[in-house]
């Protein structure tokens, strides 16, 4: 019987790869069930490909084109994010892999596990809102929940068989992004096409600003800390330029671990989906011919502050987390909308921390009330 999906966000960079590595296999998987935010036209043409149970769209004003579009399709077509939280009860998905960007994920990702259905999960931003929380639930739960993140896939893939070995630390790589090396002066003149030019992941925007700023390995070192129960001083970021090492685990006796391959999504995306197999695909190889030399640097902090934002907010706990990560996706947009410098990100984010009292959300609702609250106050206020 073929793995019935749900792909959560189906029409961004990671949903149309997740796409690419299904096709690989098609005796193995089925799409059950497509969303996306408000990209209606690749929806629809995705859904007439794949013929899923159920397609959600989540912004409502595209519903009647999407529901028109596949109106002859024995397909039911929902809007809104309350419908898309509502069919993770359909007990027809066998595994929801999700790659919603930004705290959109949250609610359906808590639904799955509410609802015991296994995850692939490349929505770094749901752990590092309620990483406490949901790793809680999936414990109580017993839900499987495989990271998608190449860093957290490396680590992960390190992990295995070495079930009751003492780990002395993870080391999280960055590509450092296509700012590597320059100073916080040269950073106040960084254009956004710059920006968006990275050296050697092909991601979305969002992503792609969060690797420029550092903000994405900040976020990742949060992600890192639930998924793998680790403490806070036992996860090390080191800058890799050439992306082949995805990250590496040192253990007890000072061995340590790495995983390395080529800079593709499609890797850890396959790895998560066919989990513990390692199953024969036809994407390109690593050949050491190619990149005779790794380099190895530390990050630079002072020109790069969100690297420290997020370790920061992450020992305070509570909601401050959250509030990074808020703050960090408005200015985000801001950014990639011509309003603010690229420097101005990590001073409005910082600004956001030391404003917003510190809570301890105890639901997601409340998580969500943090959200919108950090939100108003960066979007609202002089910030700058
Ligand atoms: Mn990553």
């Amino acid at each position: 019987m073929k793995r019935r999906i749900a792909l959560l966000g189906s029409t961004g960079s990671m949903g149309t790869q997740a796409l690419q590595v299904i096709d690989q296999f098609p005796n193995l998987f089925e799409i059950e069930l497509l969303s996306a935010h408000s990209n209606a036209d690749l929806l629809i043409q995705q859904a007439l490909n794949y013929k899923p149970n159920v397609v959600v769209i989540i912004d409502d004003n595209h519903y009647l084109k999407v529901k028109n579009a596949l109106s002859k399709e024995d397909c039911k077509v929902f809007a809104g994010m309350q419908s898309l939280v509502d069919c993770m009860e359909m007990n027809s998905i066998d595994m929801m892999l999700s790659c919603i960007v930004g705290i959109a994920g949250l609610k359906p990702v808590y639904a799955a596990i509410e609802n015991e259905i296994p995850i692939a999960l490349a929505n770094k931003e749901t752990l590092v809102v309620a990483g406490e929380l949901m790793m809680q639930k999936v414990k109580e739960n017993n839900v499987p929940i495989i990271p998608v993140d190449s860093e957290h896939s490396a680590i992960f893939q390190c992990l295995m068989g070495e079930q009751g070995n003492f780990v002395e630390k993870i080391i999280l790589t960055a590509s450092g992004g296509p700012f590597r090396g320059k100073t916080t002066t040269e950073l106040e003149n960084v254009t956004l096409a710059q920006a968006l030019n990275h050296p050697n992941w092909s991601m979305g925007n969002k992503i792609t600003i969060d690797s420029a700023t550092l903000m994405n390995k900040g976020l990742e070192v949060i992600e890192a800390k639930w998924l793998f129960n680790m403490d806070i001083d036992k996860i090390e970021v080191i800058v890799h330029p050439q992306s082949i090492i995805h990250s590496l685990v040192q253990f007890t006796d000072g061995s340590m671990k790495a995983q390395l391959g080529l800079p593709d999504m499609k890797l850890p995306i396959q790895y998560a989906l066919t989990f513990p197999q390692r199953l024969k695909n036809d994407f390109p190889r690593f050949s050491f011919t190619d990149y005779p030399f790794f380099s190895f640097e530390k990050p630079d902090i002072q020109a790069f502050p969100c690297l420290s934002l997020a370790y920061n907010a992450l020992k305070e706990g509570g909601n401050k987390p959250c509030v990074l990560n808020a703050a960090n996706e408005v200015t985000v947009v801001q950014f990639l909308n011509g309003k603010i410098k690229f420097t101005d990100i990590p001073k409005i984010i910082e600004k956001a921390l030391y404003t917003i009292p510190f809570s301890k959300p105890q639901t997601i609702e409340e998580y969500l009330e943090v959200d919108r609250e950090t939100r108003e106050k960066v979007n609202f206020c002089s910030f700058i």
